[in-house]
């Protein structure tokens, strides 16, 4: 069996968001799409693991903001890589409050929907949740929306071991060719240190190698250390 053949299934790039009564959580996933038109209703996989499962099996709402092809790595670090249990991770974000009462995300969205559930299927380390769309809109015409393949292939991203799409030993994915300097590819996230650009939110210097950074440097997208990083091939 060769499951690269799942990597030419086409998919998207989504911050879903659930919560009740001021605990809200949200996170990445690409795994969301239309079921039926009469009525509206969307499907959405969730890793049992994940705070946001927790959220909708409470509230039995959620949200998904189709995010745009301009969505920085570091927001898709902030909602994919790390636990709501942790961070507050709306912190910062642009958000505005749906019909549901769910936090629909706006930063860097093109669209939204807002769902209720109507089923869901046990699908071991997962379940897929079915929701009727009561709200929808677009929120940016313009933005064209980030596939999951533009997010591998230009973004340099990877999808976390929590992901249902996940697949062991991807490939290196790197944006772009290797640079004169050495850079480093963050193994968790898929963030390239470029020695050139240095990192801004780590106050970290452009023309700093890599080697010189200091020991508690952390992964800006996803916050692995500095021994999750490999060299640039
Ligand atoms: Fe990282």
């Amino acid at each position: 069996m060769n499951t690269s053949a799942f990597r030419k299934i086409s998919y998207g790039l989504y911050v879903v968001t659930s919560g009740k009564e001021g605990r809200f959580n949200g996170q990445i996933a690409n795994t969301v799409f239309q079921v039926t038109s009469e009525p509206p209703t969307l499907a959405v996989s969730i890793n049992k693991q994940n705070f946001t499962h927790e959220h909708i099996r409470e509230s039995r709402k959620f949200a998904a903001s189709i995010l745009s092809e301009t969505t920085p790595m570091t927001m898709i670090g902030r909602f994919g890589f790390k636990c709501g249990r942790d961070i507050n991770k709306f912190e910062g974000i642009s958000v505005r409050t749906g019909k549901t009462g769910v936090p629909v995300v706006t930063d860097h969205a093109v669209a939204f929907v807002e769902a209720e559930v109507v089923g869901e299927l046990d699908c071991g380390t997962h379940t897929i949740f079915l929701g009727q769309v009561v709200e929808c809109d677009i929120l940016d015409s313009q933005a064209e929306p980030m596939t999951y393949a533009y997010y591998r292939r230009v973004k340099g991203g990877k999808a976390p071991k929590t992901a249902p799409t996940y697949l062991k030993e991807e490939p290196a994915q790197t944006a772009a060719p290797a640079a004169k300097a050495a850079r480093y590819t963050c193994t968790i996230c898929g963030y390239i240190y470029d020695p050139q650009k240095g990192d801004t939110e780590g106050k970290i210097e452009p023309g700093t190698r890599f080697e010189d950074l200091p020991a508690d440097w952390v992964c800006p997208v996803c916050g692995a250390k500095k021994d999750k990083f490999v060299k640039e091939a």
